[in-house]
């Protein structure tokens, strides 16, 4: 089923190699094996980018909203008619299992691009009653260049969320994919074209983040940088985009509490919680990594959600029966599986989870959890799956899920409904979600309090964010 890989920089709607003439390898994390070599970008190469789109905004920010809107749709309907091989080729490069792609990754995608399509004819400015015989009315107009980098846990996905509404409201983009996960962004720019989009107004730049990334966020000719990624490189950026005064939007990590009450239904938020902590192998920025359970189901919710770990076990992530793939990296595994160490020394009971990795070759490790944590431990204070906490009261619980830097998701189990809305008021977090947990759309929005950045994606939220908005006064007399 899969095709060809573009393993090639897209610039000007053609396929080029990096000018230094210079590759790096991506690798299958399920085998070790390098999958395809992919050009190093660097600053010349972003030069060459951003001079494209530059040249493309005049052109693409005046084209009839219609047609921008027609263009998105039917990049949102190549996208499901190439299903199975954006499936494939995301699968191979993140390790992420194909029934989720198939069911998750691939359709949000083109919903992504369904959904901003419809906001291409419909943002509008207003008339303001101003003082004295004049007209005064506003326009949104968009920014122009918009440089877009992402992490390696939903490339394709993220990429169209950065993507779909820049282009909706008439921006351009250069957006740079994860080095450990390239590939689907490199489809989906061939994709876009396909669709009709102009050369230069999608450019895609492959590479490592301290050099590609960095020069794209110091370029004055970028208007602004959207950035998903974790937290301590959303701090470099900041500095970084400091030097030219460029906007930001920052999606970074997460501690995510998953908060189950004595009076929810227990036994479905346990087993929503084994979800919650676990999707995507637990590499999900807004992952129920830290589990508060009332001291009263403690118990029972611990064994329900150990047992659905222990029956989460890595495997091929190309079977449709797989649950649990690898971790991305050989790096990235090395990280977590030291976590689980820290959690050991510090004191915690790990429930679940043979801390030897499963599987002969490729970067798998088994779900863990862990019980008896206390707040101060590194695994209830790191981005790590699994941490189990017990709480006594409504206030007790409120106060350890507040208790991070962090502040990007929360989930509340309860079915008294005074209490939940007591709580979605009072968690620090840019989503809460009650009796259920991890639900996304596009037309929500999305990002993080505190820590876990700011500006949001998706919904009409991002379309502010993606434009600027311009003040005219007519003179009437
Ligand atoms: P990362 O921050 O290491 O890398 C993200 C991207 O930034 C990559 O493309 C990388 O090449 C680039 N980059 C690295 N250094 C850079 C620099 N100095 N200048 C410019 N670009 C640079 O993150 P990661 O390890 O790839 O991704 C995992 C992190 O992403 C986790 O912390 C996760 O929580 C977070 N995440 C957040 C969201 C969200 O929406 N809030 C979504 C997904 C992932």
């Amino acid at each position: 089923m899969l095709g060809e890989m573009d393993t090639e920089l897209w610039i000007d709607n053609r396929a080029v190699a990096a000018l230094s003439g210079e590759t790096f390898e991506t690798m299958n994390p399920a085998t070790g094996v390098a999958l395809a070599k992919l050009p190093r970008a660097r600053r010349e190469d972003v030069e060459l980018a951003v001079a494209s789109a530059s040249k493309a905004f005049t052109g693409w920010s005046q084209t009839d909203p219609n047609e921008r809107a027609r263009i998105l749709w039917k990049a949102g309907e190549l996208v499901m008619s190439k299903l199975e091989e954006l499936a494939q080729l995301e699968v191979l490069d993140t390790g992420k299992p194909i029934a989720s792609a198939r069911l998750i990754d691939v359709p949000r995608t083109a919903d992504t691009f369904f959904y901003f399509s419809g906001w291409a004819t419909k943002l509008g400015g207003e008339t303001i009653p101003v003082r004295g015989p004049f007209l005064n009315y506003t326009v949104r107009e968009p920014l122009g260049v918009i440089g877009a980098i992402i992490p390696w846990n939903f490339p394709l996905l993220l990429a169209a969320r950065k993507i779909a509404p820049a282009l909706a409201v008439g921006n351009t983009v250069v957006i740079k994919p994860p080095e450990e996960a390239s590939l689907t962004t490199l489809a989906l720019a061939r994709i876009m074209a396909e669709a009709g989009v102009p050369e230069g107004v999608v450019n895609v730049l492959t590479g490592y983040g301290e050099e590609v990334g960095a020069a794209l966020v110091e370029h004055p000719g970028v208007a602004k940088i959207s950035f998903t990624g974790g937290t301590e490189t959303g701090k470099i950026i900041m500095r970084a985009a400091a030097g030219t005064l460029k906007r930001l939007s920052l999606e970074l990590g997460g501690k995510s509490p998953n908060i189950v009450f004595a009076d929810a239904d227990v036994a479905a938020a346990a087993s929503a919680a084994v979800t919650a902590a676990f999707y995507n192998q637990g590499e999900l920025c807004t992952a129920g990594s830290r589990l508060l359970v009332d001291r009263a189901v403690h118990d029972q919710v611990l064994e329900t959600v150990a047992r659905g770990a222990r029956a989460l076990v890595p495997g091929d992530p190309l079977d449709a029966k797989t649950q649990m793939g690898p971790l991305i990296s050989a790096e990235h595994r090395d990280k977590v599986l030291g976590f689980v160490k820290a959690g050991e020394s510090e004191g915690a009971k790990r429930e679940a989870g043979d801390p030897r990795p499963g599987g002969d070759a490729g970067y798998f490790v088994n779900p863990t959890v862990f019980s008896g944590v206390a707040e101060k431990m590194t695994i209830a204070r790191e981005e790590i799956f699994g941490p189990v906490l017990s709480f006594d009261s409504l206030e007790d619980a409120a106060r350890i899920a507040s208790a991070t830097e962090f502040g990007l998701a929360a989930g509340v189990w309860t079915r008294d409904i005074g209490k939940a809305h007591m709580l979605a008021a009072r968690l620090r977090a840019g989503t809460v979600w009650i009796n259920t947990y991890n639900r996304f759309d596009a037309a929500s929005p999305y990002g993080g309090y505190k820590q876990s950045g700011f500006g949001r994606e998706n919904g009409r939220a991002v379309l502010d964010e993606l434009t600027q908005l311009k003040s005219v006064w007519v003179a009437l007399t």
